[in-house]
């Protein structure tokens, strides 16, 4: 085993995408003067996913063009990216990691951003060719190679990736059937009438999608052929996404002897148990000032700002994590923006404003509001953000009135 060790042993970071990119930046804006080293499993410098599901599936482009940072970046702020090696296991008592190629090496911080992996659905068939997930570069390229020669998709799972899939793969001129096991649409993370707006959408883009349907198996010989349902009937299909939902990769820290529950357990700093090791964005869960329970967040927001949280802490005293969750999901023409938790909503004030391709929703629990979902409305998303972030308040009876004008209403209560 090789040992590499310095006299400072610096920073290691387990993941290299979104969070541990951003951990890594902003140890350096911070100043950090130590020794960065993101260990990345994936063969790939750190890039952005979200277009992987909407754009980049369905164009040519190159992968440089997901890149957070060029190559260059991460030499001129002496931030060391091993692609291609995993971290294995965890000594805490030495201080050490070690990688799967058998090295070991020290830190004086570790930072989990191990993300989340696509869970696997224990049906027969899952495993045949021509069943794919979504969830990496390497993913969206294969999908991608795969859709130009297909033309019948079936897509397991109405949540935002399968749906920005199926957008996408519409407007290809493919043939899309999604199931989905659930009565509606996105149905963990957006309130029943914006449920509903996207069923309407995605059925008038042609899209046939079939609710409380669930998976039974893959059916085919060398190759899927498509899909069977629970209730007995078959679909074809060139090709099958499933795309059901993820599960943090939070093992690492369990062998480690550190908690998890649904993901690696920390406090307002994102620290674990053991003061020096942390851990941050999708694989990370934490108590949130918006929730009255742990979550578990997969936003780009969530995995930076929990990034910046940790940089802040590793150089001083730091601020707990405090920032208003907010995420969007592009489905064709619509830009659907949430902010705020808004999944234990028990009331939804909807303004359509007369428009069928815009609306906002203001979502509430009791007299408390929750979060806002808009739809090709950013300027009210961002005066959502500005609302959750100042802890500025809204009425659900001023919200109901016809005349609600949530531009005027800010103003009013920041007093400009
Ligand atoms: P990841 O970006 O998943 O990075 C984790 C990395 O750690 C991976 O590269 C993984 O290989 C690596 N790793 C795991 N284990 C180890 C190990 N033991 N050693 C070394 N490396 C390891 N969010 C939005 O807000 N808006 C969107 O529109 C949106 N669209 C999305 C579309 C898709 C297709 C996907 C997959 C996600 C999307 N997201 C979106 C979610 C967002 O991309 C994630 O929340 C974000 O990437 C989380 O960052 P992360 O660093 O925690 O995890």
């Amino acid at each position: 085993m090789n040992t590499s060790s310095t006299s400072d042993a610096g920073v290691v970071i387990a993941g290299g995408g979104q969070a541990g990119f951003q951990v890594a930046a902003s140890l350096r804006q911070l100043g950090f003067a130590g020794p960065v080293t993101i260990i990345a499993a994936e063969d790939r410098l750190p890039y952005q996913r979200p277009p992987l599901s909407k754009t980049y599936i369905k164009t040519d482009a190159g992968f440089d063009s997901l890149l957070i940072r060029p190559e260059s970046f991460y030499a001129k702020n002496d931030i060391i990216v091993r692609m291609g090696q995993a971290v294995a296991s965890i000594d805490r008592q030495a201080s050490m990691v070690m990688l799967d190629s058998g090295e070991a090496l020290s830190y004086r911080h570790l930072v989990l951003a191990t993300g989340a992996a696509n869970r696997a659905l224990a049906v027969e068939g899952a495993t045949l060719p021509g069943v794919h997930g979504l969830r990496t570069a390497a993913d969206a390229e294969a999908l991608r190679a795969a859709v130009g020669a297909a033309q019948r998709l079936v897509i397991v799972g109405g949540g935002f990736i399968g749906l920005e899939v199926a957008a996408a793969v519409r407007s290809l001129g493919k043939d899309v059937v999604l199931i989905e096991a659930a009565d509606r649409l996105m149905g963990r993370t957006v309130s029943r009438p914006v449920s509903a707006f996207f069923l309407d959408q995605h059925r008038a883009m042609g899209t046939e999608i079939r609710l409380q349907t669930a998976l039974a198996a893959v059916v085919g010989g060398a190759r899927a052929e498509g899909v069977l349902l629970a209730d007995g009937t078959t679909v074809a299909a060139d090709i099958v996404l499933i795309a059901a939902g993820v599960v943090p990769e939070d093992r690492l820290a369990r062998d480690a002897g550190l908690a998890t529950d649904n993901g690696i357990v920390v406090d307002a700093y994102m620290t674990t148990a053991d003061p020096r090791i942390f851990a941050i964005g999708d694989c990370a869960v934490f108590e949130s000032p918006f929730t009255d329970r742990p979550v578990r967040l997969e936003s780009v927001q969530n995995a930076v700002d929990q990034a910046k949280t940790v940089a802040a802490r590793i150089v001083g005293p730091g601020e707990p994590y405090r920032s208003v969750p907010w995420f969007w999901s592009d489905q064709g023409p619509y830009k659907l923006q949430v902010v705020g938790l808004t999944a234990g909503a028990d009331h939804v004030e909807l303004a359509q404003l007369g428009e069928a391709d815009r609306l906002i929703a203001y979502c509430f629990r009791a007299d408390r509001l929750l979060g806002i979902e808009t739809v090709n409305r950013p300027g009210e998303h961002m005066l959502g953000r500005r609302i959750l972030g100042q802890d500025l308040t809204i009425a659900r009876a001023e919200v109901a009135r016809h005349d609600f004008d949530l531009k005027a209403h800010v103003a009013s209560l920041s007093g400009g």
